[in-house]
């Protein structure tokens, strides 16, 4: 494939991008509401900063479609932009679940629980949700929600036993919203009962914080508006390290004109 040659720019680059001139760009047709609430991804003061740039300046482009459920297709300066929707917005709720983190934990090295931190939890911001969402638990499960209830507070999650072999979770980090509850529940119940109640935080809290921005994230086959697109794009550009998602894979390629017109044969 001749794409794969075509190593796509990265997020790290994009200081070069913003000085690209916008001589490719087209006319903006579509308005770009950062619609960010409707993906629960809303901007919490002082950790974005959403720039101010016209639209045909924006590095990542503006919307064109959404591809087999799976990726963006954006049009910048350069020509196509390609984004895995998912990796990519794993990486911004990754990335903003670690900032919240980070405030609780002035070393910034671990999530260590000190006894008088009470009155500070959750480290992650939550939100309670309207209706809570029950499950039909496994007696593990039931077993990790008790051994892990200080964990799981610090997580933002809120998860009790609602009779003998059903959990309800009733509150959820802000930042996931949106996502699944009882998937998000579950895998961090798996991933907690596999570490000692009392060292969890410190040892895990990198991987659990991972698991739950997987869980939080849009998933693929979700329908996006445009609006919704193009918000996901400009967070990728005010999102450090937004260029590879959790597992090191890239979140967007960029093919540029040339790269196309050399599909097409054309020039020749
Ligand atoms: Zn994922």
């Amino acid at each position: 494939m001749h794409f794969e040659a075509a190593v796509g720019h990265r997020v790290s680059d994009l200081s070069a991008l913003w000085q690209t001139p916008s001589s490719r760009a087209a006319e903006p047709t579509v308005q770009a509401g950062l619609d960010t609430q409707a993906m629960g991804m809303a901007p919490v003061p002082g950790e974005l900063v959403t720039p101010t740039l016209p639209e045909g300046d924006w590095p990542l482009g503006r919307a064109l479609a959404q591809l087999q459920g799976v990726y963006i297709l954006a049009e910048n300066a350069k020509g196509l932009v390609i984004v895995d929707m998912h990796a990519a917005h794993e990486r911004i709720v990754y990335e903003r679940l670690k900032a919240q983190w980070a405030a609780h934990t002035p070393d910034g090295t671990n999530g260590d629980v000190k006894d008088d931190s009470a009155s500070t939890l959750p480290y992650l911001r939550s939100q309670p949700l309207l209706i809570p969402a029950t499950f039909a638990a496994t007696p593990l499960e039931v077993a990790t929600t008790e051994a892990h209830a200080t964990a799981l507070q610090v997580l933002g999650l809120d998860i009790t036993p609602f009779s003998g072999k059903t959990l309800a979770v009733r509150a959820v980090p802000t930042h996931l919203i949106q996502g699944d509850a009882v998937e998000l529940a579950r895998s961090v119940l798996a991933e907690l009962s596999q570490h000692e109640a009392n060292t969890v935080i410190q040892r895990a809290h990198s991987e659990l914080l991972g698991t739950m921005a997987c869980h939080g994230a849009v998933r693929a086959n979700r329908r996006l508006t445009l609006e919704e697109m193009n918000a996901l794009l400009r967070q990728m550009e005010t999102t450090e390290r937004s260029d590879q998602c959790n597992h090191g894979r890239p979140t967007w390629r960029q093919i540029s004109m040339r790269e196309l017109d050399t599909l097409f044969m054309r020039g020749r």
